[in-house]
């Protein structure tokens, strides 16, 4: 137990530069590639991921019952896996495979079990992917957790993305690096693909996540839609209680939406998800 409270503050931790780099380039208005700029009525969509859900970590039922529907990324192999997937499937929300990726740095203890690490053979990445859905029931798309150099790893992305379109999931990519190739790889293979803009709880202060909420409405003058990131875990009490008493105000003018509806359909090969 130790060790997975350990791997998921190491995940949190590692969201804090990446977050810090997202709310730098907000600032410069970072373009979400593709999209155009909304009609000046129109509501701006937003989708909030949380990560980490499988082992019944703080805040898990508090994000389960916000007033509106997110999508629950969860971590295969882990004591409450197929509980946390089928009570947020069964709450309306969506789901998704968080697939532990090696990281550039950190402990491996960080990643949980069933990780992709970049010194393995494409048989045994395919065989942990395929073993990782499987595992997540409902998971319609898959995200990842941590993975700052398996998602710049070519070899790796392909095997890992090739696994998604056979199996009919989407990709969110985490943006835990720059470096990240999954849009050139997602691109190659057709795999459909929507990217973070913005992790809500990298450092765990309600101020702080209040701080994130407000960059993504800044983010919204310019962008008709927005994804954003946040945690179960050590912040996931913090960050559920800002987003229940922010939610009611921003719907005024945003309209929150499940992930699902965020991914570009390709042209020559129009998505069509799984009815999970
Ligand atoms: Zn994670």
């Amino acid at each position: 137990m130790e060790r997975i409270i350990e791997w998921i503050g190491g995940c949190s931790r590692r969201a804090i530069a990446v977050g810090f780099i997202a709310a730098l380039c907000f600032g410069g208005g970072a373009a979400a590639a593709g999209r155009e700029e909304p009609a000046v009525s129109a509501k701006r969509h937003v989708a909030i991921v949380i990560d980490d859900f499988g082992n019944r970590m703080d805040g898990t039922e508090d994000m389960l019952k916000l007033p509106v529907k997110i999508t629950a990324a969860v971590m295969p192999f882990m004591p409450t896996t197929k509980e946390d997937a089928e009570l947020a499937h069964k709450l309306g929300h969506d789901v998704i495979v968080h697939m532990p990726m090696e990281p550039k740095s950190g402990l491996k203890s960080w990643l949980g079990p069933g990780a992709i690490m970049t010194g393995m053979s494409d048989d045994e990445i395919r065989k942990r992917v395929e073993a990782a859905i499987d595992n997540v029931p409902h998971a319609i798309g898959m995200n990842n957790h941590m993975g700052s150099k398996a998602t710049a790893d070519e070899r790796v992305m392909r095997v890992v993305l090739t696994v998604c379109k056979e199996r009919g999931l989407f990709f969110l990519d985490s943006r835990t690096t720059w470096k990240s190739v999954i849009p050139k790889v997602a691109a190659e293979l057709g795999v459909p693909l929507v990217s973070n803009e913005i992790f809500l709880d990298d450092v765990y202060s309600e101020k702080h996540i209040a701080g994130q909420l407000a960059l993504v409405r800044k983010f919204l003058e310019t962008h008709d839609a927005c994804v954003m990131i946040g945690h179960v875990g050590v912040p996931g009490k913090k960050t559920a209680g800002v987003l229940q008493r922010s939610i009611p105000a921003m719907q005024s003018s945003i309209e929150f939406v499940k992930l699902k509806t965020m991914v570009s359909p390709l042209p020559s090969d129009p998505l069509i998800l799984p009815d999970a």
